[in-house]
């Protein structure tokens, strides 16, 4: 079966700093597939290997069975990329942007071409400024025009690279409706994101990498199961403090609605205990609840593993 994305131990080396470290893994049709990591993981090097925009410095990728190196043309046929970054000429208006781009891509206006160009301009809300330049346009709108560029040629994978980080909640939305209506239509989609819970409320399969490694590729569900922790929740009468053994569990920081939350170990520590512990200690229990951790937990204990090489530096 041919993968949507295919990355087959991939290397990239930018001088001496190694970004990429032997990555491979497949997306699969029709997924709609995290790609999580910190800052410096390596996340947009990979996006712009699988674009043809860098070279791998060794391994392959393949997008719907097409080599990104050896048949270029073809790959990014297959794919469109929404950039965070604003990058086109804005002295086209926005049609002819879009036109443009359909030209880069050598492919012809058809009248189905014309159809989805208007479905696009539609579903961004942009229809009324089709004919505006692009450089008079709100930072908002130029980055819905940047949507609506990465996708002319209707690409069967969508990746979408950071979408929401600095735009407002209108635009999200939209943009959360259309990568799920994408996904709807059959499109496999690839987002990186900051935001966890947007991940975890969108995505089947989640890959975490690290310093240019994969760390871990799970399904959501089975991603917050591996945790090994859980939360409890506690409300008490007046002041408390905690005993020693149990300060170390404390999740640091006020909680606004007075709870104290304890992390604690899903084999190892015994809730019971913990209950006993805190009668012990004089503490009146008001009320409690337990909370499994999200996919926000499961990450920072993920990404926290020391190195063995620290990070190092590079201009982007
Ligand atoms: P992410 O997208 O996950 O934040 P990047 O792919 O941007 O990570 O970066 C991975 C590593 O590669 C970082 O250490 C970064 O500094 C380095 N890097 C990225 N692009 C370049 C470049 N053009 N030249 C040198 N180093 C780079």
């Amino acid at each position: 079966m041919t993968y949507a994305i295919e990355v087959d131990e991939v290397h990239k080396r930018y001088g001496d700093v190694h970004a990429v470290r032997g990555l491979s893994f497949q997306v699969e049709q029709g997924e709609f597939f995290g790609l999580l990591g910190p800052n410096g993981a390596g996340k947009s090097t990979l996006i712009n290997m699988a674009s043809g925009l860098v070279r791998a410095s060794s391994g392959h990728i393949r997008i719907q069975g097409h080599d990104v190196e050896r048949d270029y043309r073809q790959a990014r046929r297959q794919i469109g990329v929404v950039p965070q970054e604003v990058v086109f000429d804005p002295f086209f208006t926005v049609r002819e942007a879009l036109e443009l781009q359909l030209g880069y891509m050598g492919l012809a206006r058809t009248p189905e071409q014309q159809a989805w160009l208007d479905e696009l301009l539609d579903v961004l809300d942009l229809q009324g400024k089709a004919n505006s330049r692009v450089k008079a346009l709100s930072g908002g709108m130029k980055r819905r025009v940047l949507i609506a560029q990465a996708l002319v040629h209707r690409p069967p994978v969508v990746v979408l690279d950071e979408p929401t980080a600095g735009v407002d909640v209108e635009l999200r939305q939209i943009l959360w409706r259309f990568a799920q209506q994408l996904h709807a239509d059959g499109h496999t989609i690839v987002l990186t994101t900051h935001y966890l819970e947007e991940a975890e409320s969108l995505c089947d399969r989640i890959a975490i990498i690290n310093h240019g490694e994969l760390q871990a590729l799970e399904s959501k569900r089975e991603l917050i199961n591996r945790h090994p922790y859980r939360l409890l929740n506690l409300w008490f009468d007046g002041d408390v403090s905690l005993p020693s053994a149990l300060e170390g569990k404390r999740v640091a920081g006020q909680q606004s609605d007075g709870r104290t939350t304890l992390k604690l170990h899903k084999t190892q520590d015994n809730i019971g205990d913990v209950i006993e512990q805190l009668r012990g200690q004089g503490a009146v229990i008001q009320d409690l609840e337990t909370d499994s951790p999200g996919l926000e937990e499961v990450f920072i204990e993920m990404t926290q593993r020391p190195h063995k090489q620290s990070q190092q530096g590079g201009e982007q």
